[in-house]
């Protein structure tokens, strides 16, 4: 297939499009390499015929609709929008970016991937539309849309306009919503790298509040396994929601992959342990998720396939073997 990928410099993007190729995709990666999207993530990758990376944003229409025009004869198969401002953090300290790219960004998107023929639209989203739970229960298909941070608003607002193709014109678009993502490529700021690379310097780890908040953790390639099966028999106006059924509390998580650290460094588990320091809980911060994502082991066959343990060992490996590539990042 011929695929129009948004925001591949970032973390899942570009794990989903160095497996699409490696698949015999042909792959369009149209990313505006905002602080979060760095473009040599998937260098190798630009000697090969079927790989193209375009450099623009998905809010400005005109560049969308050349990056269309321009590549593959204007043939595509699918979008797949995975361009966003995607950390909660920085949407509480400033929203409106994040309502121009993942608001207005994806109704460019869906405007012109319309308009171009494009067939299929997937939209990738978030568990966080849901809200936060009580400490039992999970969120399935039919749980209310109730967002609580400028950045789960802005995914709401964009699930609900890409819905709105499908029943305004019968548009096929397809939305995705999964849990906590880790692996490889995931960009320091966020909770697991930090975790790893404040802890190989030294610095002190900060945990929000109690720490006892409990996210549901799923290795990014088996969230990537899970796009390309919405892909391939997803269907219409559907909504694929993907767990990993991992859930942890925050503290817990920094607790196992200090351990793990330990184990292949020279420095103790408690040298380690040490360096956790409980700060001033995040502004609204949401208690706790957890995904029922049976539906798409019954329509699409999919499951989770590595477990936690394996997956954060290969994650904690690969901050160890990129120190450079961190490194840039953190200055
Ligand atoms: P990321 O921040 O690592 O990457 C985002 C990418 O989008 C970057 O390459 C960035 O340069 C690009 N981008 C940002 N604004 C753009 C714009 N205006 N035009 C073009 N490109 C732009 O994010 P991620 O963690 O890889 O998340 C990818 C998608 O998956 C997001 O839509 C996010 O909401 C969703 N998601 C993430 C998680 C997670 O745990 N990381 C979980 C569920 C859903």
């Amino acid at each position: 297939m011929n695929l129009f990928v948004t925001g591949g410099a970032g973390f899942i993007g570009s794990n989903f499009v160095r497996m699409a190729v490696e698949r015999g995709h042909s792959v369009l990666n149209f990313d505006a390499l905002t602080y979060a999207g760095r473009r040599e993530n998937l260098s190798d990758l630009e000697t090969i015929a079927n790989y193209k990376f375009i450099q623009g944003n998905i809010c400005d229409e005109s560049s969308v609709r050349s990056a269309f025009e321009q590549t593959f004869n204007g043939n595509f198969d699918a979008t797949i929008n995975f361009a966003a401002e995607s950390h909660v953090d920085r949407s509480i300290h400033s929203a409106r970016i994040f309502s121009e790219t993942n608001v207005l960004g994806t109704a460019t998107m869906l405007e012109v991937s319309k308009a171009c023929g494009v067939p299929i639209f997937i939209q990738i989203s978030t568990d966080e539309v849901y809200g936060s739970l009580g400490a039992s229960g999970n969120f399935s298909r039919s749980s209310p849309l109730n967002p609580s941070s400028p950045y789960s608003s802005t995914k709401t607002a964009a699930d609900l306009i890409a819905l709105s193709f499908h029943h305004t014109w019968g548009y096929d678009v397809r939305i995705t919503r999964c849990t906590n993502n880790y692996g490889a490529y995931q960009f320091p700021e966020k909770f697991i790298p930090t975790i790893i690379t404040r802890a190989l310097r030294g610095d002190a780890i900060p945990v929000y509040g109690d720490g006892l908040q409990v996210r549901d953790w799923i290795y990014v390639k088996d969230h990537c396994e899970g796009i390309f099966e919405v892909l391939e028999s997803g269907k219409p106006a559907q909504t694929y929601l993907f767990g990993g059924s991992s859930e942890m509390t925050n503290l817990d998580l920094s607790k196992t992959i200090l351990t793990s650290l330990a184990k292949k460094t020279a420095k103790s588990e408690n040298e380690f342990l040490k360096l956790i320091t409980h700060v001033t809980d995040r502004l609204g911060h949401d208690r706790r998720y957890s995904m029922d994502w049976s539906t798409s082991e019954s329509e699409l066959g999919w499951t989770p396939t590595t477990s936690f343990e394996r997956g954060i060992e290969e994650t904690v490996e690969w901050y160890l073997r990129n120190e450079a590539w961190w490194k840039s990042l953190i200055g």
